[in-house]
């Protein structure tokens, strides 16, 4: 028999979901960045949409850093080239910066998903050039009490709105995040990465990756930490290939680059 402890969090994430669905359905639509009012659910007031900072050619094929004044083509940032990320390319489709961060956080902490479709779309443009040779997409996995308490993931929300786009599977069941960890967000690049070491994440059937070519999934890249612990769980596990490829990374402000497509 479950546990009050089980079954309270697990109601709660039913009932935020449909609490967010009877929201939706009986308020106007806002703006997932400010809150303002919109005409369209899921799209951004002007204001904000013009805050957003897409990350645009050139940029580092390893960790999708813009590098300003670059030639196009396959570019690596220094830092790739003295440290390369485990993973082979990653792609990210917007700066990580005051103006994506509060609508990242309310999809992820506050059950406001009216924007996840744009998003999935956004990251599809992004990452258009890994695709073509990839098997499948793999969400970076919840443990399974937050995902209890939060009722969804919202790498696999993203993962599969990019799916809607390109066509690909989405790998739920590829990887397992065995171990709880503390929250990343407040934590410097150091802790980050003994946070995510040793065990974090496995892969509970070889078979699923065995050999396969994969998109990792994820709303932030920050230091890269969560994406390395991964990267290497499923190459241990026989990955032939790991690309990235993310919402938005946090950049340096003297590399960041604008731009501003249609939405
Ligand atoms: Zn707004
Ligand atoms: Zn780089």
């Amino acid at each position: 028999m479950l546990q009050p402890s089980v079954l309270l969090p697990s109601l709660r994430g039913s009932l935020l979901g449909m609490g967010q669905v009877l929201i939706d359905a009986v308020l106007p639509p806002r703006c997932p960045s400010c809150g303002d009012m919109v005409e369209r659910q899921g799209s951004l007031c002007p204001p904000c949409w013009h805050k957003l900072r897409f990350i645009a050619e050139p940029a580092c094929q390893r960790c999708a850093t813009p590098v300003l004044g670059a030639p196009d083509g396959a570019i690596v940032c220094p830092s790739c080239i003295v440290s390369p990320p485990v993973h082979d390319r990653a792609r990210a489709a917007l700066c990580y910066d005051s103006a994506t961060a509060p609508m990242i956080l309310a999809m992820k902490h506050r059950g406001r998903l009216q924007a996840v479709r744009a998003f999935g779309a956004w990251m599809a443009r992004a990452g258009h050039d890994l695709f073509g040779e990839s098997d499948g997409l793999v969400p970076v996995p919840l443990h399974r009490w937050r995902m209890l308490w939060r009722g969804y993931n919202q790498s696999s929300l993203l993962a599969r709105a990019v799916a809607r786009q390109v066509g690909l599977p989405v790998m739920d069941e590829a990887l397992a995040r065995r171990r709880a960890t503390r929250s990343q967000q407040s934590l410097s690049g150091a802790d980050r990465a003994r946070n995510m070491a040793g065990g974090v994440f496995d892969v509970p059937a070889r078979s699923l990756v065995e050999g396969r070519r994969l998109i990792l999934v994820d709303d932030v890249l920050t230091t890269g930490s969560t994406l390395a612990a991964c990267t290497s769980a499923l190459l241990e596990a026989g990955a032939a290939q790991v690309d990235v490829l993310v919402l938005a990374r946090v950049v340096r402000g003297d590399l960041m680059t604008i731009s501003s497509p249609g939405e």
